[in-house]
């Protein structure tokens, strides 16, 4: 048992997920030369020769917090916790290059089930080029656990951190946001339908692009590629993990700038929009809540727009300001609303 000296204690709530990461992490100093980057981005920087660094980051991933295998295949599984350790290497402008598999199981799982875990992670590790080199097995006396290591390389300066955002800069999102969260509600609401009625079989087709965002995510490994094709270097680079207004507020608070984001810029897939309407959600509360969409989300120099306003993969959905002027989102009315991270926290008792 853990026993405080002077028997203060301080619940983990009050620091929330980064507060407590910033708490837990502040004295540790940089002592290697090669350390280009330590904690506080997607993935740390090591320089490696005079020719390229190698990004580093690692992901945990907990039956019941993050996933649930009522209703998440375990093929599904395994692809999914490569994808979303390779989204923060992506994030970085790195390639992917080896990854690292632990995990702790219980004697609930036969081999059969681990076999199913595996083939996902091996048809991702096909899908993105990555070889699996090692990794830790133990025992689970309650949940599987999985922990993944992603490394991958990067031409030496050519690493995007969040902290590059300046004044001025457009904010730019890929893909559509908001439909790996509606996704989850239309599992979690098939899995309370078949708690009743175990016989119903449920039409998840008016919902197949959210349910496949949810199940089966995809890291934007064609982004790289594409914004070498235009000429375009972002000043600062994030993925969406936890929802838009959460990696805003990184990119402001890493780069000492704030943010209007425009309400009406925001893109989102049919789907989502009528499941929201159906689930009687706000889109944009989901958009820039919701989480795991695995889209990057970068700010890059005004001089760029021509480049990039016409491509089907890229949003403008906002602009950079000064620090003192804040973040808000400028909603479709015209609204300035000071934009909190509401992304999901799992050191909280509940969600809000
Ligand atoms: P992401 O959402 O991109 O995975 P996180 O919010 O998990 O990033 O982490 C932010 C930063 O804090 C990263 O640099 C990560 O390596 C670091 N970090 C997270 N948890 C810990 C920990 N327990 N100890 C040390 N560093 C941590
Ligand atoms: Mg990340």
């Amino acid at each position: 048992m853990f026993e405080n000296k002077d028997n203060s204690s301080t619940n983990i709530e009050n620091l929330g997920e980064f507060g407590l990461i910033d708490h837990l992490t502040k004295n540790f100093k940089i002592k290697q030369k090669s350390t280009v980057k330590g904690i506080g981005d997607d993935a740390a920087v090591i320089s490696c020769n005079s020719k390229k660094e190698i990004v580093v980051s690692t992901d945990l991933l907990l039956e019941g917090v993050h996933f649930d295998l009522s209703y998440m295949p375990l093929k599904h599984l395994g692809y999914k916790a490569v994808v979303v350790n390779l989204s923060d290497i992506y994030a970085m402008n790195a390639e992917p290059t080896q990854i690292t598999v632990s995990i702790a199981v219980s004697n609930r799982f036969p081999v059969e089930a681990l076999e199913e875990l595996y083939a996902g992670i091996e048809t991702a590790a096909k899908q993105y080029n990555v070889d699996v080199v090692g990794g830790d097995t133990t025992s689970s006396t309650t949940g599987l656990l999985i922990s993944i290591t992603a490394l991958g390389t990067v031409n030496k300066g050519e690493a995007i951190y969040r902290s590059g955002a300046k004044a001025n800069d457009l904010l730019v999102v890929t893909g559509d946001l908001g439909a790996a969260y509606m996704g989850l509600q239309i599992l979690e609401r098939e899995k309370e339908v078949y708690k009743v009625n175990p016989n119903s079989q449920p039409d998840l087709e008016p919902y197949s692009y959210l349910v496949e965002r949810q199940l089966k995510p995809e890291a934007r490994k064609d982004i790289s590629i594409l914004l070498k094709e235009i000429d375009v270097t972002p000043t600062a680079m994030i993925d969406i993990s936890d929802g838009l207004s959460s990696e805003i507020l990184h990119i402001c608070k890493s780069s000492k700038v704030g943010c209007n984001l425009f309400e009406d810029k925001i893109p989102l897939d049919p789907q989502v929009i009528s499941t929201c309407e159906e689930f009687n959600l706000d889109s944009t509360t989901i958009a820039l809540s919701g989480g795991e969409d695995y889209e990057l989300l970068f700010t890059v120099s005004m001089e760029d727009f021509p480049k990039i306003k016409a491509n089907p993969h890229l949003s403008v959905i906002g602009h950079i300001t000064e620090e003192k002027e804040g973040v808000h989102l400028i909603s479709r009315a015209g609204t300035k609303i000071p934009l909190i991270a509401r992304g999901w926290n799992p050191l909280k008792k509940s969600e809000d």
